[in-house]
């Protein structure tokens, strides 16, 4: 049973709206570009290996994107987790392109693109952080003696593994995404061969899933960017320039002509995704760039959202 599903993560979704509300001379432009695209091309190998993950969900309890809280202030991301009756498998996704070398001895991993020559962190070691922090919030949460094992999955099946040093133990762990199903239902063959104790496997999932929070980080705070700094106006839905002018009961892009009834919609989705879950009818006015208050207002009132009188805003909360 698929319990939970992939969201599509918050800060690449925040990302995707930002940088077109960035202004072109702000100096982390640049980087943010290079995190939307090592976001954007994680979750596209993410999405490749629940393709391949599907064929489990019929026998086992799988859940994408778990993000557990942890004690001191620390919490873990592990991309898939799927548990058998016999043991927790938890999933390392990794999206390459070119010759992956695992490095053994030095605990290291090189990405050769054709070009250049790549270190990354080695994933076998956030691997085995994750199977023992899983490990002791499962025994903070009273199950006992669960099995973790885990795998690197390896989304692009173009990408070549090599390895230096000890070849058997990465192949052990690291496989090409098609390859996981049958590996995984190995194992668990073999646990229930050995006549291995039957997991609360509904107990432990319903624990997950009511502590699960969903992954975000402070993506302003990132790149020191402020509120004030976020590029105000409503995006033209047929050429994306923030260069949409009301015109009567329409908006009118400046630069392509397109006419829309409602681009505004989208517009006070971005306010909250990067601003605020509250905002006030001023604040709206400056964000959509229009003049009138009572057109503001007429807008908002047409949402469903909530208002509270004591502090004259909006908010999506109710
Ligand atoms: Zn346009």
């Amino acid at each position: 049973m698929l319990l939970r599903k992939r969201p599509k993560p918050l800060p690449l979704r925040k990302l995707e709206v930002l940088i077109p509300r960035t202004p072109s001379y702000f100096s982390c432009l640049p980087d943010m570009q290079q995190d939307l695209a090592k976001r954007m091309t994680g979750y596209i190998g993410e999405k490749r290996v629940d393709y391949h993950l599907r064929s489990l969900a019929k026998k086992y309890t799988i859940l994408h994107d778990v993000h557990l809280k942890l004690p001191y202030g620390n919490s873990i991301q592990i991309d898939s987790f799927i548990l058998t009756p016999y043991a927790i498998f938890i999933i390392e996704i990794k999206n390459y392109k070119g010759t992956i070398t695992f490095d053994t001895l030095l605990k290291q991993l090189i990405r050769d693109d054709g070009e250049k020559e790549t270190g990354f962190k080695y994933p076998i070691t956030q691997a085995e952080n994750h199977q023992l922090h899983l490990e002791n919030w499962l025994h903070d949460h009273h199950f006992a003696n669960v099995p973790i094992r885990y795998f690197i999955a390896i989304a692009d099946p173009g990408t070549i593994i090599k390895v230096e040093g000890d070849k058997q133990g990465i192949a052990k762990v690291v496989t090409h995404a098609e390859h996981l199903p049958q590996r995984i239902l190995e194992i668990d063959a073999a646990y229930a061969q050995s006549n291995s104790a039957n997991l609360p496997v509904k107990k432990i999932s319903d624990a997950i899933l009511s502590e699960c929070e969903e992954f975000d980080i402070d993506i302003l705070g990132k790149y020191g960017m402020t509120k004030e700094m976020i590029l105000p106006g409503v995006g033209c839905p047929e050429c994306g320039v923030l260069a949409m002018e009301r015109q009567y009961a329409n908006w009118k892009c400046r630069r392509c002509g397109k006419l829309s009834k409602n681009a505004h919609t989208r517009a006070l989705d971005v306010y909250f995704l990067l601003i605020s879950d509250k905002v006030t009818n001023r604040e709206y006015m400056w964000f959509l760039k229009i003049n009138s208050r009572h057109l503001a207002s007429r807008i908002l009132k047409s949402y469903n959202l909530t208002y509270f009188q004591k502090g004259k805003y909006w908010t999506k909360k109710r």
